[in-house]
């Protein structure tokens, strides 16, 4: 079992009180005034509730990878979640459901499905974090989403002090979305998930990934070479996790890609009309998803664009903003978001907002 964390916890030790950035990809974040590991999902509960005894605010962290946390830091608990393993819980003919236990890291689970000969996770492959935290932004890449394939999430609800499941339909999956994301209630322990037995990829749905993979898109290639090939690409964009690597010290994408109404989209292609077509995708309700990365690039924020104290967007992507440096701060990653976010608004005036979760910080 492979550690993946940025600053890996022994046991259910408490961690002590530390800058935040130990914790995060980014490398960014002030000291937590507690800091915690639980390495259960029984610990987990028992260390929120511990907090709220004490009255003192929670914040969950898992794996750091899609959080900017303020170089303030945080005034209250941090619950490091720990805990590791899967198991099969159902099975049938045709497919498998395996429970995950929050803390056990994605790309683990990912290549265990993949060996395992179950499809269904294969292209969200290299993916950084804890399987906890997949239903939180329905974590998603080339053509997969994780909504796709959770049946349900066991969750402590804060509100109501007690553990429940959250069946897939009431989990409110949107694109980079649901309704754990922003709410402060549910604590993600475990989460089902239920795969295809099957040597064979779903149908590849992304364009790039047919195209490197020679087959179409809507062919089936063997599990363990569309995880390769994804891995493959994901490391050229500087997409997996390299502690070498600045240009992957990142939350990945910083921008959601805009999805825009008819009127917004015509206005884009009207003030794009000079350089070319925007890539877009239809969205249901007449909406129109747009990429961020080009309207980036296109505002004149090139790959390797530095921002202030040492940040940049990765030489490697458009849209990862990064601690290139290793010294800055959040507020200087954050002046270069809003620089990025601006620029945009002003030449195409379509607003980005920001994938990862802001704690004690803003844009
Ligand atoms: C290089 C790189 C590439 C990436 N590529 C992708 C990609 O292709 N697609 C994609 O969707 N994302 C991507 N991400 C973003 C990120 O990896 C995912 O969102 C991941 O699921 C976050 O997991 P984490 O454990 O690091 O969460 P954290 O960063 O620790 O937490 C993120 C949020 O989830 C909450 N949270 C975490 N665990 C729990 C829990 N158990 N219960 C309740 N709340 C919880 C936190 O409070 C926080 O609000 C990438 C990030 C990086 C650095």
């Amino acid at each position: 079992m492979s550690d993946v964390y940025a600053k890996p916890t022994t046991d259910a030790e408490p961690a002590d009180p530390a800058a935040l950035a130990e914790y995060t990809t980014l490398r960014l974040g002030g000291p937590a005034a507690r800091c915690v590991a639980a390495t259960s999902a029984d610990e987990i509960v028992h260390r929120v509730r511990e907090a709220h005894r004490r009255d003192e605010p929670v914040l969950v962290l898992a794996g750091g990878s899609n959080v900017v946390v303020g170089d303030a830091g945080f005034p209250g608990t941090v619950v490091l979640i720990r805990s590791r393993g899967f198991a099969v819980v159902a099975e049938d003919a045709d497919t498998v459901t395996v429970r995950v236990e929050a803390g056990e890291p994605w790309d683990d689970l990912v290549a265990a499905t993949v060996g395992n000969g179950w499809s269904g996770l294969e292209c969200l492959s290299g993916i950084p974090g804890s399987a906890g935290a997949t239903p939180i932004q329905n974590v998603g890449a080339y053509g997969q989403e994780v909504a796709e394939r959770i049946t349900g999430v066991q969750v402590y609800d804060r509100a109501e002090d007690r553990l429940t499941t959250v069946v897939a339909a009431d989990c409110g999956f949107a694109y980079r979305g649901s309704i754990f994301k922003y709410s402060d209630r549910w604590v993600v322990l475990s989460v089902d998930f239920r795969l295809d037995r099957s040597p064979v990829s779903g149908p590849v749905r992304y364009a790039e990934l047919a195209r490197s993979l020679g087959v179409e898109v809507g062919d089936r290639v063997p599990l363990a070479a569309a995880r390769d090939m994804v891995l493959t690409l994901r490391a050229g964009k500087g997409m997996v996790l390299d502690p070498a690597d600045p240009d992957t010290w990142s939350v990945g994408s910083f921008f959601t890609n805009p999805v825009l109404d008819r009127a917004a989209y015509d206005l884009l292609r009207e003030r794009a009309a000079d350089i070319g077509e925007p890539p877009s995708w239809p969205c249901p309700g007449d909406l129109v998803k747009v990429s961020a990365a080009w309207l980036i690039d296109k505002a004149g924020f090139a790959k390797g664009h530095p921002g202030p104290g040492g940040t940049a967007i990765s030489g490697k992507h458009t849209l990862a903003l990064t601690n290139h440096s290793g010294t800055a701060r959040t507020a200087d990653l954050i002046a270069l978001a809003r620089e990025i976010r601006d620029g945009v608004h002003t030449r195409f005036a379509v607003p980005l907002h920001p994938e990862p979760v802001l704690i004690n910080c803003t844009l």
